[in-house]
């Protein structure tokens, strides 16, 4: 094995991306961190993920091949990492082990990690348990060269999937999401190409299928199938799967519905497979109306057949927006890349939408959303970093701050009443009709929250804030030398080991 550009494990999300970039690229990483580069392009302007700003990428990947039957997930990383991760998915209710390859800087020099990984893969290649094992590279292990794609495509029946998720490649979680369900959908498509393959549990579909890109509310494709019914198709898997063999029937579409907008690798899979891609979602009114006519047209379904689906839903949908309104000004941020879709349904909601800041790219699949919004007189905000958000709240002083746990924290601290993007919203069916009937209870109700947050906010004023809160015995005393004294020790102790690693 080439030798490893990174000795030890003292490198992470906190040693900056260019050092770990330059490293993975002397390694041998160049051309997936090319693909990477180009498929979750970063923007050096507004560009903050550099390094992660919220949760590990690595997180999103690991998710996916979670949630799979029949798959186990080995990560090879840093010990801190692999602990972070393993913590958030059983937070997030995993009930599976997660394997994992330790290493120390001898056996990430000498690659005898490779050799560790290897081994642990025909250990645990057992066909009677699994379809697939996934193994995960994380950001050190990246940045050493570890070769996962000299790893045995298939051990006794057991596919063996081998990905680089280095959080300096991949911006965000999301996207890491694409970086699995595409390598699983190519190794699927391959698989079709070489003979026949096994059927969905459930039997094939005898009606032509729109899969459904990206991870939804489980009523959801309920409803999309109920809107996709007049025009004669069924809604088919979403994609990332929870089974190996939904792979194939995803696979075996007519068209390909990006209801979530990053995922780039997957999409070229299907594009390679031949089958059409269509943006946005059917959310709202206009987002519904428009998105059956272009599936209809994707899928070569006839102009009276999508007029018909199109008046349904619109009747529908017509129907339960004029019932309930919302009336508040609102700022949305996320990073589940649903951000747009969701900013579309509160404007149509009667929302006075001011901001949407998604941590996700602009990319074909959301342009048409960001067209709509902008037309509202949204501002839309792609590759938003925390500052972004925070900047919106100061800026629009709404009555709702939708985002993440420090927006809301941020809201909160201004008495404006918040809610987490990710536990609340898009815990929700978005889509169709069902979609357009959920926002508005939660959303009003969180705005009518406000005199509870002024109340707390007059009540714990002045008790402290920064290094005086806290419950105090005595006036607390600050000592603004300590922090000047540790900030001059840290700066010498950079200088040194700047000077050590230059000498
Ligand atoms: S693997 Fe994740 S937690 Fe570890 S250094 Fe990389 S981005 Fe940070």
């Amino acid at each position: 094995m080439q030798a490893t550009a990174l000795e030890g494990d003292g490198m992470g999300c906190h040693a900056g991306g260019e050092q770990l970039l330059s490293a993975a690229k002397a390694a041998g990483k160049s051309d997936i961190l090319k693909q990477y580069a180009k498929d979750y392009p970063q923007d050096a302007k507004a560009g903050p993920h550099d390094q992660p700003q919220s949760m590990c990428p690595a997180f999103g990947a690991l998710r996916v091949g979670l949630r799979m039957r029949r798959t186990a997930t080995i990560l090879s990383g840093s010990a801190c990492c692999v602990y972070g991760l393993t913590f958030t998915s059983h937070f997030y209710g995993a009930r599976r082990s997660v394997g994992y390859v330790p290493f120390n800087s001898e056996t990430l020099v000498t690659g005898k990690l490779f050799e560790d990984i290897r081994e642990a893969v025909h250990l645990q290649a057992d066909p009677a348990t699994l379809d697939a094992i996934v193994v995960i590279n994380l950001c050190v292990p990246t940045a050493s060269g570890v070769p996962l794609q000299l790893l045995p495509k298939e051990i006794n029946g057991v596919r063996v999937i081998g990905i680089d998720v280095p959080g300096f490649g991949v911006p965000t979680h999301a996207e890491a999401k694409d970086v699995l369900a595409g390598a699983m959908l190519r190794y699927a498509r391959h698989e079709i190409q070489s003979g026949p393959v096994q059927a969905p549990r459930g039997g094939v579909v005898d009606m032509p299928t729109v899969t459904l890109l990206g991870e939804m509310f489980p009523a959801d494709p309920v409803g999309i199938a109920h809107l996709l019914a007049p025009m004669g198709l069924a809604a088919g898997p979403v994609v990332p799967t929870r089974e190996w063999r939904e792979l194939y029937a995803a696979l075996d579409c007519v068209a390909v519905a990006a209801i979530h907008p990053f995922y780039t690798a997957s999409v070229r899979e299907f594009e390679a497979a031949g089958r059409p891609v269509v943006g946005s979602a059917p959310v709202g009114l206009d987002g519904t109306v428009s998105w059956l006519q272009a599936i209809g047209e994707a899928a070569g379904v006839a102009q009276d057949k999508i007029d018909l689906a199109k008046a349904q839903a619109a009747a529908a949908i017509k129907a339960v927006l004029s019932a309930n309104a919302i009336t508040g000004r609102i700022t949305l941020s996320g990073y589940e890349g649903s951000e747009l879709l969701v900013g579309r349904l509160l404007v149509e909601c009667g929302a006075d939408l001011k901001y949407v800041g998604t941590a996700c790219p602009a990319t074909r699949w959301n342009a048409d959303d960001a067209d709509w919004l902008r037309s509202k007189g949204v501002q839309v905000q792609f590759r938003a970093s925390l500052e972004q958000d925070m900047a919106a709240v100061d800026e629009f002083r709404p009555d709702l701050a939708i985002g993440t746990t420090p927006v809301v924290q941020k809201a909160k601290q201004m008495s404006i009443p918040a809610l987490y993007f990710t536990n609340l919203i898009s815990a929700r069916p978005l889509m169709g009709v069902a979609g357009a009937g959920s926002l508005v209870q939660v959303v009003q109700s969180a705005i009518g929250n406000r005199a509870r947050f002024e109340a707390m906010t007059a009540f714990f004023e002045n008790v402290g804030s920064g290094d005086t809160a806290g419950v105090w015995e005595d006036v607390p005393v600050a000592y603004p030398e300590f922090r000047i004294e540790t900030r001059r020790q840290l700066d010498r102790a950079i200088k040194k080991r700047k000077a050590e690693e230059m000498g």
